[in-house]
C-alpha cells in the first residue's frame, strides 16, 4: 500500500551546491517528527525517503498514540505529512544509497536525484520485514504468502489462513483476519506472547482463531496457490498439515545492517544503530531515530519514534550551534 501525498519535491529550487543544515533520511514517523522540529528550529532541512509513512503504511487502526483516538494509519500519515508541509520542508521521494563526510559536510548520494550536502544527518530508515526462510516461502510469495495482514486480509475472505508470530503485528493480524477468514491458525514458537495483553485477550476470545503454541512452520506447499502449511510442535515433534490458502508471516523486522555498515555507523549485536540518549551515533553530526536504533530495548512504537525524531532534531540544532560557537 502506498500513498500519493503530493510531497513537495521542490527540486527546481534546490541548487546542487546548496548546503542544508540537516538531511533527514527516511519518511516514517521518526523522520516526520524530526522534520517538524528541525523546521521549528529554523534549520534548513531536506527529507529524503522512499515511502511516506514507512511501516505505518502497513498498519490499520492505531489507538495507542495519545490524542489521535482510533485513527486509521493512512489518516495518521496524512496528518504527519500536512504538519511538515505547513513548514514547507522539501521532501524528496528517493532512495539514499550512502553518505560520507567531506570536509565539514556530509554528502548524501541518492539513487535518482543525485547528491546533496548537509552539516548534519538524521538517519530514520526504519527496519525491514523478517522472513521465515522455509521451503515454499519465496515460491508462493503473492500467491498465498503475505507479510502484511492489513494490506491483504480482505483477499482471504471465506478462506482458512495461518498467521505466524507472537508480537503486536501477528496478534493484530490474527484479529483482523478473524473477521474475513473462515479459520485463523495463530502459530507461535513460544507459549508467551510479546504483544500487548489487551490484543492477546481479544484474539483469545475469537471463536474462529486456534492458537498453535510452541510451534513453527516447516514448509509451505501448494500448486498455483498455497494449499498446505506444515507445522511442527516443538514439544512433541509432531508435524501437522494444515489445509489453508494463506499464510501471514508477521515475525518482526530486521535492522538496516548493510546500510549502517556501508556508512560506518556502529550497531549493536542485533544490527540496530547504536545511539545515546541524545540520539548521537558514533559519527559526529550524525543522529539516528526510530525503529532503526537500539534504544528503549526494542520498544518500537509510533510514540517512541516521534519522540526520538524530536530529540534528533534538537541534537542536530545543538551540534550546529556548538560548531558555530567554536569557529
Ligand atoms: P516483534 O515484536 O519483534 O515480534 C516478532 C514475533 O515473531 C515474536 O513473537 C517472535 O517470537 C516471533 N519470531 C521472530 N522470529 C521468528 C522466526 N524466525 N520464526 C518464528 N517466529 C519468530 O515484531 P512485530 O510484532 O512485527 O512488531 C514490531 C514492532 O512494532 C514492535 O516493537 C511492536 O510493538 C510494534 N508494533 C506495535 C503495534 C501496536 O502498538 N499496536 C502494532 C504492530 C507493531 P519470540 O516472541 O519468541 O521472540
Amino acid at each position: 500500500m502506498s500513498l500519493n501525498l503530493n510531497l513537495i519535491p521542490r527540486l527546481d529550487n534546490i541548487d546542487p551546491n546548496e548546503k542544508f543544515d540537516t538531511i533527514i533520511i527516511g519518511l516514517g514517523p521518526a523522520a516526520y517528527s524530526a522534520a517538524l522540529y528541525a523546521a521549528r528550529y529554523m534549520l534548513k532541512t531536506l527529507v529524503i525517503g522512499e515511502t511516506p509513512g514507512g511501516q505505518l503504511t502497513e498498519a490499520g487502526e492505531v489507538d495507542d498514540y495519545l490524542g489521535l483516538i482510533g485513527i486509521q494509519a493512512m489518516d495518521m500519515i496524512k496528518t504527519f505529512n500536512s504538519h511538515v508541509e505547513k513548514y514547507k520542508v522539501p521532501m524528496l521521494m528517493d532512495r539514499v544509497e550512502s553518505f560520507k563526510q567531506e570536509g565539514d559536510s556530509y554528502v548524501v548520494k541518492t539513487k535518482r536525484k543525485g547528491q546533496f550536502r548537509a552539516s548534519t544527518i538524521i538517519v530514520a530508515v526504519g527496519t525491514k520485514r523478517r522472513k521465515l526462510n522455509v521451503p515454499g516461502e519465496n515460491e508462493f510469495l503473492g500467491r498465498g504468502v503475505s507479510y502484511c495482514s492489513v494490506c491483504d486480509a480482505p483477499l482471504f475472505k471465506n478462506r482458512p489462513v495461518v498467521v505466524v508470530g507472537g508480537g503486536n503485528s501477528a496478534l493484530d493480524g490474527a484479529e483482523l483476519l478473524s473477521r474475513y477468514a473462515t479459520k485463523v491458525y495463530l502459530v507461535h514458537r513460544r507459549e508467551e506472547f510479546r504483544a500487548q495483553p489487551i490484543i492477546v485477550k481479544l484474539v483469545k476470545e475469537k471463536s474462529n482463531v486456534e492458537m498453535l503454541l510452541n510451534s513453527v512452520v516447516k514448509e509451505i506447499r501448494g500448486d498455483k496457490l498455497v494449499r498446505k502449511v506444515l507445522i511442527e510442535n516443538l514439544k512433541t515433534g509432531e508435524v501437522k498439515e494444515l489445509d489453508v490458502n494463506g499464510i501471514f508471516v508477521e515475525i518482526g523486522f530486521e535492522p538496516p545492517k548493510e546500510f549502517a555498515k556501508l556508512n560506518g555507523l556502529e550497531v549493536d549485536e542485533q544490527g540496530y544503530i547504536k545511539v545515546d540518549e541524545w540520539t548521537r551515533t558514533n559519527l559526529p553530526g550524525v543522529f539516528a531515530a526510530g525503529d532503526c536504533t537500539n534504544t528503549w530495548i526494542g520498544f518500537r512504537q509510533v510514540a517512541t519514534s516521534t519522540a526520538m525524531g524530536a530529540v534528533a532534531a534538537h541534537s542536530a540544532y545543538n551540534f550546529i550551534n556548538e560548531k558555530k560557537g567554536k569557529t
